[in-house]
């Protein structure tokens, strides 16, 4: 090809002329995709190994969530909750049955089911359990991602995130994540939530200490303190599991879910509760425009229900283990370290060969698209579709990388 007539340096400069630079994206331009992979202007294809971060679990364009989509458009897109639709009960009672819970509350972004389990926290510990008025606190762990709103940045432990967006909403405890005796220490009789991230997706997939999540749990029993998961990341398939929680033998209070919710399609995000958590919002105390709608609904439920069969989750443990022997061959080869769990990995390159932003741009050239986290570290999370020889070409691609 001849690089002047390539349509993607144009697009890119084109994309950044009008935009806030909030994000750094890889220089490429993607037009249509299908499956797990990715077409750019230019017509090149790629195998998409980051799967907006986890929210293309079931791959471009699902067949299944497609048709739902279509189906809905067709009839009704948006009433507001000021009106029932008929999408609504169906998506709830399934949602919340995935989730073995009570009752779910349905949003939209992640950071909005983050806010919102922060808020049910809140009127829980003051109308339930009985905390001191205004002095609700919440424990929450180093290195945590939990959204961009200010709130939720005000407990980032990430400079890039939280500098200059103060003042700081009040109310939270950070501990080391991992660390039990920590924590335990930092409940007190004000304390009404632990919000944990089962595995800590941005931070590089970072899976705590072998009991630390039991022992959260048992400790939140004890003290009668709410333990929130953050599952928007790992939930939903990604680690092998419906929930990553489940693969500790360990039910939280609350689940906080979004991105694969959507399908890849519209946001969606929920907190699924019981009764005697999500019951304390009474009409006017909460909500959302856009959260519930039923073209949300229409796509979630089908989410839902493929979640339901179990393929997905099966497909991630069974390839996330060929994923996990391939880049551990790598270990010593350019890898210092590598984690995580089923279709879900965190790779740390020798820093002294390159950074994980090169490491993206190689692999781009090379047909993969994947994206660095802090520094050295580049994570991997494929569509949950992904096949055996396309986890053995990523594999090889990132060996080739490595091998300079
Ligand atoms: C992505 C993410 C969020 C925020 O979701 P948005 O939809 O971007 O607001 C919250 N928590 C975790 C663990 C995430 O990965």
């Amino acid at each position: 090809m001849i690089e002047g007539k390539l349509r993607t340096p144009e697009a890119v400069r084109d994309a950044e002329r009008w935009t806030a630079h909030n994000y750094h994206p890889l220089p490429v331009v993607i037009s249509s995709a299908e499956g797990a992979w990715l077409t750019d202007v230019d017509g090149r294809r790629y195998l998409d190994c980051l799967a907006g971060y986890s929210a293309l679990n079931f791959g471009h364009r699902h067949p299944a969530l497609i048709r739902a989509a279509h189906n809905q458009l067709d009839k009704l897109t948006l009433t507001s909750r000021a009106f029932v639709h008929d999408q609504f009960a169906d998506f709830c009672r399934e949602l919340a049955q995935l989730c073995g819970k009570d009752l779910v509350l349905p949003m939209n972004t992640g950071a909005e089911a983050v806010e919102t389990g922060i808020k049910v926290a809140r009127k829980w510990g003051y109308q339930v359990k009985g905390v001191t008025p205004g002095q609700a606190n919440i424990v929450v762990a180093e290195g945590n991602f939990h959204g961009r709103t200010t709130t939720i940045v005000s407990f980032s432990t990430d400079e890039d995130a939280r500098a200059d967006f103060g003042p700081y909403t009040p109310g939270f405890t950070v501990v080391p994540y991992g660390d039990l005796a920590a924590l335990t220490d930092a409940i007190d009789e004000n304390t009404v939530a632990v919000l944990l991230e089962p595995i800590q997706g941005e931070q590089g997939v970072v899976v705590p200490p072998e009991g630390y999540l039991p022992g959260v749990r048992r400790v939140c029993t004890e003290r009668n303190v709410l333990f929130i998961a953050d599952e928007i990341q790992s939930g939903l398939g990604r680690t092998g599991a419906t929930f990553a929680c489940q693969q500790e033998g360990v039910v939280p209070d609350m689940y906080l879910l979004g991105k694969a919710l959507g399908g890849g399609i519209v946001p969606v995000s929920a907190v699924a509760a019981d009764a005697g958590v999500l019951g304390v919002l009474k009409p006017g105390q909460h909500g959302s425009t856009f959260g519930g709608n039923p073209l949300a609904c229409a796509v979630a439920t089908e989410v839902v229900r493929l979640l339901a069969t179990g393929e997905f989750q099966r497909r991630s443990a069974e390839l996330g283990a060929r994923l996990h022997a391939g880049i551990q061959s790598l270990v010593g080869k350019g890898l210092l370290a590598v984690r995580g769990r089923g279709l879900w990995a965190g790779l740390d390159i020798d820093p002294a060969l390159m950074s994980g932003r090169e490491a993206g741009e190689r692999l781009m050239k090379r047909g993969v698209l994947a994206k660095d986290t802090h520094g050295s570290t580049i994570r991997l999370a494929p569509p949950l579709v992904i096949t055996a020889d396309e986890i053995d070409y990523a594999v090889a691609q990132l060996a080739g990388v490595l091998a300079g």
